[in-house]
């Protein structure tokens, strides 16, 4: 049994849907395009499931956040797939692929064959077990990639107000769910084994501002230990959790999140017979086109090792939903359109929001970091300066125009003369620049990203309808707006 299409998209998540919406823009006959999905539903928003997902009244649920909400762009609910005639092949994993025929085997024994394949396989949660502590089975044992997993983490919370979660790992699925038990009532321990939370992103100065507020909200920390192993009712059930320096932590659930793998298992020539393309920093290596070695294939989203060009084409392997959209886009451009189409342009962009706190991350934080404003309340920032120039931005409870002047001078990478005068002006040094791109260019964009066809702006955020009204607001008060931003933000 098989079946031929002219694109398949391997992989139905966030990547997938904002390929196809870019597909439909272009296009694509009916018939022509399939996407192949493991998860029995059409592509969402993930970032909603630490978020809005979670949430003990109101909560987001499908089909609310479909992609491409999260741009400010359609939702795109089944409906719109046969709408447009695009296969939708859901639940549904693929096993093998053997590239020389173009050909996909799925776990229902389907064949699949394709002119061009976009690989959108994403990562997984990596498990405990691959740090030597068992025990991932246990039924209030959680982690939080899929929709299966956020409907696990739903009901287990409900059982569990006013009782105690462990949550194992400082990053941001850490701090965001350790969030959202918070607002579920319950009592919670973080464990985690650097000095302190988002280690791979925050500074000293900054994490201390977050772990404080944690802590006003009752969250407990312990750091630099990890977790060994678990203690078990007679059903299986977890009690308490083992530190490596015999601390007991008692447990009614427990929240694991401890980092992800990208899955390339499918490509990674590992098995026999197995397909092979090359791979760097984890993931599937790809050039500014998104294009694979091999050359009828593209790799986009978590599972994309691609040339960052504001890095002098280092080779990244990011894990962010901005990445995810902006990569898919570019692929079916450089493959519905490659005279048109050039290397992408990407500017990194990562965020969170949690509790009503609300933050934006653009570029690579090396160099010397330089804090500014107002850390007690919440409305503070920080600049990567290296070689003269900032290569990185970080602003908590900023406004819409401040996040768009910081973008602005990691992008063009503005020059640093006086180290104080930037710690001093703070984000106004950020808008002072953007202003003068603004009366020197007339506009204030700077090169296309995403496409790479100059018809989107590297300053494209993923904004909701209502997002864009709170800009407005945003010029009258930046601190209403600060609180505005993270108080709806939080839903999604
Ligand atoms: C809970 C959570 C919160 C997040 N919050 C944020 C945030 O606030 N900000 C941010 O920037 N990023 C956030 N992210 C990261 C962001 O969601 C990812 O970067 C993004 O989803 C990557 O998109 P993707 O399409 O590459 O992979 P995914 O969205 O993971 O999709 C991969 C898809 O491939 C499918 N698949 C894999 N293998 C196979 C196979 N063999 N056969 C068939 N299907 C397969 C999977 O089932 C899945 O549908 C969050 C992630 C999670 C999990």
């Amino acid at each position: 049994m098989g079946r031929a299409f002219v694109y398949v998209i391997l992989g139905g998540g966030v990547a997938a849907g904002y390929a196809a919406l870019e597909f439909s823009r272009r296009q694509v006959a009916p018939g022509e395009l399939c996407i192949i999905s493991e998860e029995s539903v059409a592509p969402y928003e993930r970032p909603a499931l630490s978020k809005g997902y979670l949430l003990p009244e109101n909560p987001a649920r499908l089909p609310q956040f479909h992609t491409c909400v999260g741009a400010n762009e359609e939702r795109l609910t089944t409906k719109w797939y046969r709408e447009k005639g695009i296969e939708l092949i859901l639940g549904t994993r693929v096993k093998s692929a053997d590239l020389k025929k173009k050909e996909l085997l799925t776990s229902s024994g389907e064949t699949i064959t394709y002119n061009y394949l976009i690989i959108a396989t994403g990562a997984r949660a990596l498990k405990l077990e691959e740090f030597g502590v068992r025990g991932s089975e246990a039924e209030n044992v959680c982690y939080l990639r899929d929709i299966a997993d956020a409907d696990r983490m739903v009901n287990i919370m409900q059982s569990c107000a006013g009782k105690n979660a462990v949550v194992i790992g400082g990053g941001y699925i850490g701090m965001e769910c350790t969030a959202a038990l918070v607002t579920n009532k319950i009592k919670v321990t973080m464990v985690f084994p650097e000095k302190h939370c988002m280690a791979r992103l925050f500074t000293a100065k900054m994490a201390e501002f977050y772990e404080n507020y944690y802590k006003a909200r009752g969250v407990k920390f312990v750091k630099g230990n990890v977790l060994t192993s678990f203690e078990n009712d007679p059903f299986g059930k977890v009690t308490a959790v083992i530190l490596r320096d015999g601390t007991r932590i008692p447990a009614d659930m427990v929240v694991v999140g401890i980092g992800i793998r990208a899955n390339t298992t499918l490509f990674d020539g590992l098995e026999k017979g197995g397909a092979k393309l090359a791979l760097e920093k984890g993931g599937i290596k790809v050039n500014g086109r998104m294009q694979t070695s091999d050359g009828s294939v593209y790799a986009v989203g978590d599972v994309a090792a691609f040339p960052v060009k504001l890095f002098g084409n280092d080779i990244r392997r990011l894990e962010h939903v901005d990445s995810a959209r902006k990569t898919a886009r570019h692929a079916v451009s450089a493959i519905m359109a490659p005279d048109e189409t050039g290397d992408l342009d990407y500017l990194p962009f990562f965020y969170s929001r949690v509790f009503a706190l609300s933050w934006q991350f653009y570029g690579d934080n090396v160099g010397e970091a330089v804090h500014f404003g107002d850390f007690p309340n919440g409305r503070f920032g920080v600049y990567w300066v290296n070689e003269g120039c900032i290569i990185g931005a970080f602003l908590e409870g900023g406004a819409k125009e401040e996040y768009e002047a910081i973008s602005k001078v990691v992008k063009t990478r503005a020059k640093v003369s006086n180290v104080g005068e930037l710690e001093k002006l703070g984000s106004g040094f950020a808008l002072r620049e953007s202003q003068k791109l603004v009366e020197s260019t007339g506009t204030g964009r700077i090169a296309s990203a995403g496409t790479g066809t100059g018809t989107r702006s590297i300053m494209e955020k993923p904004l909701y309808k209502w997002h864009a009204t709170a800009g407005v607001a945003a010029a009258a008060s930046i601190a209403v707006f600060a609180y505005w931003y993270g108080v709806r933000r939080r839903r999604w």
